[in-house]
């Protein structure tokens, strides 16, 4: 250690580095360039070190960092975390650029007119959301300008008796879209009708919309439904609901109930006039004039019209020729059409229109702007397409981070129990590797590969050795005699000798007198300074000792068209009618007889015949008669009978260290 110190004073005089709070060991050894296990071991020493237990622990301790400058002569400087500056670096690249986006002016309060509520339907299953709707939307109340004829479109309006005012309701029963548009940070409902079945009291569902209602900090009103029916108890529901948390009127409570029949109708007109007067007593109200906004409930693309999206109108008169950006598209509104179908002049704050126009299609929850020109528009979702793409960028970026992260853990459990389970040596604890003598008994297993094994420093060996590690193969064997950082010295050579093994140097300069040692012993002395590279000669090493191989090489197919039997000599031989269906049958190959892929014979031909002559060969497409050495087997149509032989060939490993 001593050495190692010595030589870092002299490389590190003056040397000036960053260091910062979270700086590990092993980051520190990255920056210095030197071997981690030096410089860990050092570090150890030194008492502001007590607390260091690992060398991926992050230092943080300021005095630490001065005891290892002052011991390794070294000029620190304090800096913020590198990493942490990357994602905060490209956080600020996002806001240092000019702010393109729509710029949203509050409306001015003495601009603020009453709107008419916009409400939701939640419930349980079959509590009869969707027959209120129907009836809602059918009924219209006193509807008599349209007579009732609508068309879906994710949103409908309700016009009160006696110009008491209006009532949106969204067309889509059931929490799901309002969670969906939640989820989006979208608001645009005012009132939620929490409807329950009287017979059925609170159900599962009813209290997953309480507790989104409540979430959502939406007022409600519950609307007790089906009271129409036999075993309506509307006190027993009430008291459940009591249960649940809601705080009806009846009971002293803010909530207003109102029992219904939405099949019948019964008190339906009642409860759109409880949801109008709770609209007043929240004072819902928006701005008539300023610029459009509003938000996206639906969209699709219908035939015909092309690019459609119900917009509900939350802010200003949408009109035809209006720009508007949503997300990343934007519109020119060409058509715009209420819930009857009808083409209307202007939208104005709760009411739901269909706007055509859009260049691509917005999204459900997504909200509207109005800007002032074509040219601002796209300005607009150019902007918010790049921030996107930086956002998404920040992201990666953390990930990446993450993920190195989770590499360098996994690594260091990893070698950690090859530490524990013995395969790598303990650092600096190389020397009591146990020394071998030649061994005297008769070596009976697969061909081994011996090694010796020297390397320039222990990182560099600690990786030869992580690699061979890799090593699972059977056929040949690693036998590692010897390992060890240094010089190539005269023990090596006669080691390598006495176990036939080669030596392999990596970055290290090895002394003309040991190379002519080594080649008066006939021990190979092999020199790297790349692993991959020695890992390639390592390879080759194996393949030349790995055995060689018989490998089947077809020569051709022939298929059976039928089985004769003929007399020969007083016995009875079948006879294999065939053709030959890919390259060639040879009379002196061997033959493999199969039928679907089962192997009934493998072994010499008896006889090959074109006609009556016997032959050398078939060629492809020829016809032939043939028998085999085994009398036995006999032929079916459909046989194949393949002609082949045995070539030895050379094998090469697999192994792959992952690199
Ligand atoms: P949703 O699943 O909550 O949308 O429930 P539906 O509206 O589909 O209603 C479920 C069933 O209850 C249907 O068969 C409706 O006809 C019936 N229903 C709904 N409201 C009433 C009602 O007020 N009275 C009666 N008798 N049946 C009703």
């Amino acid at each position: 250690m001593e050495k190692y110190l010595r030589s870092q004073e002299k490389k590190n005089k003056m040397k000036r580095i960053d260091v910062w709070p979270s700086m590990s060991v092993t980051d520190l050894s990255r920056v210095l360039k030197a071997p981690l296990n030096d410089l860990f071991d050092l570090i150890l020493c030194l008492p502001e070190a007590a607390k260091l237990e690992d060398e991926r622990q992050p230092i943080r301790n300021r005095d630490l960092f001065l005891a290892i400058a002052q011991k390794l002569s070294l000029k620190i400087h304090f800096v913020a975390d590198p990493a942490a500056r990357t994602v905060k670096l490209l956080q600020e690249n996002t806001e240092e650029e000019e702010n393109l986006d729509v710029v949203v002016t509050p409306p001015n309060p003495a601009n603020l007119r009453p709107r008419p509520p916009v409400v939701a339907i939640m419930g349980h299953v079959d509590h009869g959301k969707t027959t209120l709707l129907d009836y809602l939307r059918h009924s219209r109340i006193v509807d008599k300008e349209f007579g009732g004829i609508t068309q879906h479109i994710g949103a409908f309006s309700v016009q009160l008796e006696e110009e008491k005012g209006r009532v949106t309701f969204i067309d889509t029963p059931g929490h799901a879209a309002f969670k969906a548009m939640r989820s989006r940070g979208a608001q645009c409902t005012d009132i939620v009708v929490l409807v329950v079945d009287a017979a059925e009291g609170v159900k599962e569902q009813t209290r997953e919309s309480l507790r989104m209602i409540r979430e959502a900090k939406t007022p409600m009103i519950v609307a007790i439904n089906k009271i129409d029916r036999p075993g309506a108890d509307i006190d027993k529901t009430k008291k459940d609901l009591q249960a649940s948390g809601v705080e009806l009127e009846d009971f002293g409570g803010q909530v207003q109930c109102v029992a219904i029949s939405a099949l019948t109708g019964t008190n339906v007109n009642t409860l759109v006039e409880a949801l109008s007067a709770l609209a007043e007593v929240l004072q819902v109200s928006a701005d008539y004039e300023g610029p459009v906004e509003g938000i996206v409930i639906e969209s699709t693309v219908h035939h015909g019209l092309g690019k459609m999206a119900t917009v509900l109108v939350q802010r200003g008169r949408l009109k035809v020729g209006d720009i508007l950006v949503c997300g990343h598209c934007y519109a020119k509104v060409r058509q715009v059409h209420d819930d009857h179908g009808q083409s209307v002049t202007e939208a104005k704050p709760s009411e739901a229109v269909t706007v055509a126009g859009w260049r691509k299609l917005p999204s459900a929850g997504d909200q509207i702007y109005q800007v002032p020109n074509e040219r601002r528009a796209k300005q607009v979702v150019a902007w918010r397409e790049k921030k996107a793409t930086k956002q998404r960028n920040v992201e990666a970026s953390r990930v990446i981070e993450h993920q190195r992260k989770v590499h360098k853990e996994d690594y260091h459990d990893y070698r950690m129990k090859k530490l524990e389970a013995g395969v790598l040596k303990p650092r600096f604890g190389w020397h009591d590797f146990h020394v071998r003598h030649r061994e005297t008994n008769e070596y009976t297993g697969p061909p081994k590969l011996s090694l010796v094994i020297k390397a320039d420093v222990d990182g560099s060996l600690e990786a030869i050795l992580n690699c061979l590690d890799t090593y699972h193969e059977e056929d040949v064997v690693f036998d590692l005699v010897d390992f060890g950082v240094g010089t190539v010295t005269e023990h090596d050579l006669t080691l390598a000798q006495d176990f036939n093994a080669i030596i392999y140097a990596f970055n290290l300069s090895v002394s003309t007198q040991t190379t002519r040692g080594a080649s008066d012993l006939s021990v190979p002395l092999k020199q790297f300074n790349v692993i991959y590279h020695m890992v390639e000669d390592l390879k080759q090493e194996i393949n030349h000792r790995l055995p060689v191989k018989s490998v089947q090489h077809v020569i051709g197919r022939a298929e059976v068209l039928r089985e004769f039997v003929v007399n020969e000599k007083r016995r009875k031989v079948p006879v294999a009618g065939c053709k030959v269906t890919q390259g060639r049958l040879e009379r002196q190959r061997l033959v493999q007889v199969l039928r679907k892929n089962e192997v009934l014979y493998d072994g010499e031909l008896e006889s090959l015949k074109h006609l009556k002559n016997e032959v050398g060969v078939i060629e492809l497409g020829r016809e032939c008669g043939l028998t085999l050495e085994d009398p036995e087997v006999r032929f079916q149509e459909g046989d194949v009978i393949v002609s082949y032989e045995n070539k030895l060939e050379k094998q090469q490993t697999e192994w792959s260290p992952g690199f």
